[in-house]
């Protein structure tokens, strides 16, 4: 959910008006009257549409959602436009002004607030614990009782960006022993901070990229890193990876190979598997599947929206954070030449603005034909 009552407050105080449609809280477990009493009003969908200025949402809108809006309206959510420069297209072409939470400039500091990727891999990174902890037929604390002695889970996390810190955190709350591995040297001391071991290999690959992320790894670095990682990952109970690079498919790093070469009963959570592919060579992405020798691989598609209260909340600071800082006097007011707003309007007054967004499009111009409904 877009917003939660909570958040409602600052945004009343900067001059909105907040409509809410009707039963759009019910996944999160925000009925609609406590939407009403926190000074919102419900509206069917029809209404909303008709009414609002500014639609605010999660994900991409779907096909018959970009047909009800209208030319003036500005849309803002988890756009992706770099994955979906076809929508920004579409979207320009009906005047629709298009604001992308996921193009926020990270690392300036005051978009901190606004960083739903950031808030939302946190939450993964959380949950992604917790499924494996569930998964796994066995302990993760060292449990000494009077029926025997179990062990402490060993845990790889591998990927140390956000949702990596977190998973971190949150297994050895948990109990367990807690290894870490990144391609980006950096992240050592942060993973020794929440007391995971930080996996060195002999290889060693530096491969930091701009703006904090990784670049994607030549073959030989990819070969290297393999050879020595699938040892590690052999003495493993429970794998969790988060390995993204920016734009492109994720890398395999838990081969076919890797998997089974673990003990019976280990469990794999690959928080990168899409579409795409993901970051174990088995993963099937939305779905669990137990191998031959009986490892449990986990690919969930959505983490966030599986804890969707906590993670609503957090999205919903980010979104009005976002918001408040494009509003004067109650109306949204787009100061283009403005950091933050200059990387997240990706289309306004009926073109792309974005322009990382509009040579996709040039390259693709199949992928530029909108609806054509230019109003
Ligand atoms: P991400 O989701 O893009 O990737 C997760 C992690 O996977 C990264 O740490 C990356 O280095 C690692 N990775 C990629 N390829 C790998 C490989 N082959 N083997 C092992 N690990 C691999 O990352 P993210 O969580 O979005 O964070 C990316 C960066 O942005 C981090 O440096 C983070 O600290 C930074 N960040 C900064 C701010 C800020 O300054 N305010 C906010 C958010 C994130």
């Amino acid at each position: 959910m877009a917003l939660v009552p909570e958040a409602l407050g600052k945004l009343q105080a900067a001059g909105l008006e907040i409509l809410v449609e009707t039963g759009a809280g019910a996944g999160a477990a925000i009925p609609d009257a406590v939407f009403s009493e926190a000074g919102a009003t419900i509206v069917t969908t029809d209404q909303l549409y008709q009414q609002a200025d500014v639609v605010l949402r999660v994900a991409r809108p779907a096909a018959a959602e970009v047909a009800r809006l209208r030319s003036g309206q500005a849309v803002v959510g988890f756009l992706q436009p770099l994955i979906d420069p076809k929508l920004a297209g579409e979207l320009a072409a009906k005047g629709v002004t298009a604001i992308s939470l996921d193009a926020i400039p990270r690392t300036l500091s005051r978009a901190q607030t606004m960083d739903a990727l950031s808030s939302q891999a946190n939450v993964g990174g959380y949950k992604a614990v917790l499924i494996a902890a569930n998964e796994y037929g066995r302990y993760f604390p060292l449990l000494t009782t009077a029926a025997g002695t179990a062990r402490p889970a060993n845990v790889l996390i591998l990927g140390i960006g956000v949702a990596g810190l977190q998973a971190i955190g949150t297994a050895r709350r948990l109990g367990a022993v807690v290894k870490a591995y990144d391609v980006r040297p950096e992240t050592r001391e942060q993973a020794e901070s929440l007391g995971a071991q930080f996996v060195k290999l002999k290889t060693s690959i530096d491969a930091t990229g701009a703006g904090g992320y990784a670049r994607e790894l030549t073959a030989e670095e990819r070969a290297a890193q393999q050879a020595e990682l699938n040892e590690v990952i052999a003495g493993m109970d429970i794998v969790i990876t988060t390995a993204q690079v920016p734009g492109r498919k994720p890398p395999v790093l838990v081969t076919a190979d890797a998997v089974k070469g673990m003990k019976p009963g280990s469990v794999i959570v690959d928080m990168a598997a899409s579409a795409l592919g993901g970051n174990c060579e088995l993963s099937k992405a939305g779905e669990t599947v137990v191998t031959d020798n009986a490892v449990t691989i986990v690919a969930p598609e959505n983490l966030p929206a599986s804890m969707p209260a906590g993670a609503s909340a957090f999205y919903a600071r980010n979104i009005s954070a976002l918001l408040l800082g494009m509003v004067k006097d109650g109306n949204l007011s787009l100061d283009l030449d403005d950091e933050v707003t200059k990387a997240t309007v990706i289309a306004h007054d009926g073109r792309v603005v974005s322009e990382p967004v509009a040579k996709l499009l040039e390259a693709a111009p199949a992928a530029a034909a909108g609806p054509g409904g230019a109003a």
